[in-house]
């Protein structure tokens, strides 16, 4: 049986940079996914990738942290001056106005692929002596009191002082070791596509809550070009899929009084739309079992939220900069599943992900509700936040993200 200091489990973004993390302070690390077998190919050309996401400041500062935000192509992120965000009401003043310039910071966020970063920590991991990939699938998992024993499918098995569940929304390991979930469907998917536009989109992302609880999103991509995530209902998402270029203009003409054709000119499709089903999840505990926890939940295996605040990985990539400063910082006697750091590590995390996943949910409730009394209060809400500085520099500071390195 192989043995080893920590054990990464997944292969997305999280699991990736906290692999290459960990093997940089110097951890032998071993991270295990079924598609390890070859590195993802850099985006390249006119047509963007199809999973686009906003990075926050937080995720900048890990990026440059790991030795990966100067090795990023940067001619395929866009930076976000300004978010617009409206109510459903078609009225003016219903909206809240976010802008870097006022809050004093060069950007609120930047627009890219998941490959473009995925491509960066392949690159990176390849030049790290610390760091073996596998591409498996753990099977199984068994804890004792001095660490973890995995089993992978193809037959074999690996020993770790310490297991980091990077494995997604379902988390085998999670459910493996019975630590419960709570669990919501929004009955939404969301449906992205990428679209050319005839006028600048000026660095702005847009949004639009829409009556009955759609919301879109449209983000500036480099060049004139946007990022859609449209959340509906899962039948009206299904409906969107099928349409041609032609159907779609109809269906943008057709909400929000237009304002989307209005906002950036005509658009043109520039990818295959896709849909993906929206859920919260909240892992009761971030660590293994009381007894021996020996195990770490991060990223989408701890928490999933809906992504009208583009902040999911965001927030999984806050669990990797918070756990790469408790190990980092960790007294010598002490090992790295040591009950105490783990405890450190939950602690730290569970008021962040509490606070993200509460003002998501209870935003999407909000304009999902069709009384009058809650769409009346929800606009002048709006307007009322927009004419606070104070409350949008707060506003701002949580979108931002707080991490530091010591
Ligand atoms: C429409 C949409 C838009 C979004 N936009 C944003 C955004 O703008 N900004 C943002 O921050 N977030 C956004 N998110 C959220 C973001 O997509 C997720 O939070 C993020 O992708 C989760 O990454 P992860 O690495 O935790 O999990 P995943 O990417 O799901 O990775 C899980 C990994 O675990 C592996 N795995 C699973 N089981 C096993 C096993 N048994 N053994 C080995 N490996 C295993 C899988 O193969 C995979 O490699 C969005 C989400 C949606 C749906």
């Amino acid at each position: 049986m192989r043995t080893t200091d920590v054990v990464v489990v997944g292969g997305g973004i999280t699991g990736k940079a906290c692999a290459l993390g960990l093997a940089q302070l110097g951890l032998q690390t071993i991270e295990i996914a079924p598609d390890l077998g070859q590195s993802v190919a850099s985006p390249q050309g006119t047509q963007w990738g199809q999973r686009i996401y906003a990075f926050s400041p937080s995720t900048q500062k890990l990026l440059a942290h790991l030795q990966i935000w100067d090795a990023i192509d940067h001619s395929r992120l866009q930076p976000v001056r300004d978010m617009r965000i409206y109510g459903d009401r078609g009225e003016k003043n219903d909206q809240l106005h976010l802008s870097a310039f006022e809050a004093g910071t060069p950007q609120l966020a930047w627009i890219g692929e998941s490959n473009l970063i995925e491509h960066t920590l392949d690159q990176a991991s390849r030049f790290q002596n610390k760091l073996e990939r596998i591409s498996d699938v753990v099977e199984k998992i068994y804890i004792d009191a001095d660490g973890s024993t995995l089993h992978l499918k193809n037959g074999g098995s690996i020993r770790a002082q310490l297991v980091i569940a990077a494995d997604g929304a379902n988390s085998p390991i999670r459910n493996e070791l019975g630590i419960s979930a709570s669990e919501e469907s929004y009955s939404q998917s969301a449906v992205v596509a990428n679209w050319l536009c005839a006028y600048p989109h000026l660095e702005t992302a847009y949004q639009w809550f829409l009556p009955g609880g759609d919301i879109v999103a449209m983000l500036p991509l480099p060049g004139k070009q946007v990022s859609m995530v449209w959340s509906t209902s899962t039948e009206h998402a299904a409906e969107l899929l099928k349409l041609d270029q032609a159907q779609w203009l109809d269906q943008f003409s057709s909400i929000a009084n237009g304002v989307i054709l209005k906002q950036l000119g005509e658009l043109t499709l520039n990818s295959i739309p896709a849909a993906y089903p929206l859920r919260k999840i909240r892992a009761k505990r971030f660590i293994g079992p009381e007894a021996s926890p020996k195990v770490v939940l991060i990223g989408d295996a701890a928490h999933v939220m809906h992504p009208l605040a583009g902040q999911g990985l965001n927030l999984g990539l806050r669990d990797v900069a918070v756990l790469l400063n408790v190990l980092g910082k960790r007294e010598s006697f002490r090992s790295p599943s040591d009950i105490v750091l783990l405890r450190r590590y939950e602690r730290q995390r569970q008021g962040d992900t509490s606070a993200l996943l509460w003002v998501t949910d209870k935003l999407k409730k909000l304009f999902s509700a069709s009384s009058n009394t809650e769409r009346q209060l929800r606009n002048w809400g709006l307007g009322l936040v927009n004419k606070s500085h104070f409350i949008k520099q707060r506003l701002i500071e949580r979108a931002l993200g707080e991490i530091d390195f010591e």
